[in-house]
């Protein structure tokens, strides 16, 4: 069965980046009608925090992302000790004492002798009395995994073909000297033990990618399908993750940004396919395809957001936004009506306080010199309220009668002084809620 994974640190919010990842693996499992985990990689106990893990399921709830089950690293410890131990009896596990600073001058060395910067492997020559003595020196090494230097390959879901040398690769450390697993590890158990066969993440972790296969081939697990997507950059093509912390779920959420706006733009970004506002999850679910996905940097711009927003709020009915409406201070008996004088008007659900304002107080009259004399004319036509949907049409022709103006001429002024503004809701339908009009004088 289909089993996917998002698999996010606790050591901050969901961002746009991340969102894609948990995005693609949420609509893999859904599409196949497999299982879709939310797996908390916290074995770093001094960057992890249950603030985040809590930020972490509010936003994935938030996007309607539901998960199936949730794991936590930080209670499979002991696993991640019985695969190290497993690794250790095959000798493909080896303890390494180098300091940072050691390793950081033969990587210089490397370096400057034109050769990759490779771990050499120096401590596969210690002798056992060497590495009590570097022990009673320096405390307990840390553990890398030994790989095998042959050519790991594998058919990437977003990538193609990819052949990478592992001699080019330092056998990753799996453990800290301090006792500390480390994901690289964490990962291929969880992967392994809990059947994910698609796995979906940034190409930051191509490299990792042929590690993790090799620890897995030597665990005995099954190698599970691997696409890496590619990073994300500004509109401009620059790197994002400077500006990744700004572009948080919940900043983007506090902004009013609508999450199935979000999610048609994520579903659809860096693919062949055109974006398309998609009206709920099934269909979300059923127009990705991750075939469609090319290797080169996705462009993202926050700005698209907003018309994806606009439209979908548009074709909202209204007990999709009832709470919202409410919230502007609308009384029940106008919210009907109110929101179908707004939705079109609007660009995030935040536009309706304001609008409300407006209708409920009056606008600040926005009145040309020239049309001065015009607006005080017709001022004096204006009823007296409550208005209804006949009020514009019987004054602008009575407007129109008494100062010759028509058209744009006639109209525009009009609306500039009673809602202060050029552009906005059909008159007609907008009068019955304007319950002070300022321009009267
Ligand atoms: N915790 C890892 C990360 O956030 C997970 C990577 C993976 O998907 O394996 O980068």
């Amino acid at each position: 069965m289909t089993t996917t994974r998002f698999a996010p640190s606790p050591t901050g919010y969901i961002h746009i980046g991340n969102l894609r990842t948990a995005l693609m693996n949420y609509l893999i499992a859904r599409k196949a009608g497999g299982t879709f985990i939310l797996r908390i990689d916290d074995t770093d106990p001094e960057r992890s925090k249950e603030e985040y893990v809590d930020g972490i399921k509010s936003d994935l709830e938030w996007l309607g992302l539901h998960w199936d089950r949730i794991e936590r690293q930080s209670e499979r410890l002991d696993r991640y000790q019985a695969a190290a131990d497993s690794l250790r009896e095959m000798g493909r596990f080896y303890e390494a004492f180098e300091t940072p600073t050691e390793l950081d001058l033969k990587r210089k060395k490397q370096l400057n002798m034109g050769k990759p910067p490779v771990y050499d492997r120096a401590a596969l020559a210690l002798t056992d009395a060497e590495k009590e003595t570097l022990r009673a020196e320096r405390g307990d090494g840390v553990w890398r995994f030994k790989l095998d230097r042959e050519r790991i390959e594998w058919r990437d879901g977003i990538l193609g073909d990819i052949s990478i040398d592992a001699a080019s690769v330092s056998d990753p450390v799996l453990i800290r000297g301090d006792g500390q697993v480390l994901y690289t590890i964490a990962s291929v158990v969880d992967d392994t033990e809990m059947g994910v066969t698609n796995v979906v993440r940034g190409s930051d972790h191509v490299t990792n990618t042929a590690t993790q296969i090799q620890i897995i081939e030597a665990l005995g697990g099954k190698v599970p399908a691997f696409a890496h997507h590619s990073l994300l950059t500004g509109p401009q093509g620059e790197a994002l993750s400077k500006r990744l912390g700004t572009l948080a779920l919940r900043d983007l959420r506090a902004q009013g940004i609508e999450p199935m706006a979000l999610l048609s733009l994520m579903a659809r970004l860096g693919s062949s396919d055109a974006v398309e506002l998609r009206s709920d999850m099934a269909e979300l679910i059923d127009g990705f395809d991750i075939e469609r996905f090319g290797s080169a940097p996705t462009k993202f711009d926050v700005d698209d957001l907003f018309p994806l927003t606009a439209r979908h709020l548009a074709s909202l009915p209204l007990a999709a936004v009832q709470e919202a409406v409410v919230e502007a201070g609308v009384p029940d008996e106008k919210a009907a009506q109110f929101w179908d004088v707004t939705r079109q008007n609007i660009s995030t659900l935040k536009d309706l306080g304001p609008w409300w304002e407006m209708m409920r107080d009056g606008a600040v009259p926005q009145i040309d010199a020239e049309d001065a004399a015009f607006v005080k004319e017709a001022m004096a036509l204006l009823p007296d309220g409550p208005f209804d949907d006949q009020t514009w049409g019987a004054w602008t022709s009575a407007v129109k009668e008494a100062t010759g103006r028509k058209g744009r001429g006639l109209f525009m002024p009009l609306r500039k002084a009673l809602t202060g503004q050029a552009h906005g809701p059909d008159m007609s339908a907008l009068m019955p809620l304007l319950q002070v009009v300022k321009a009267r004088g």
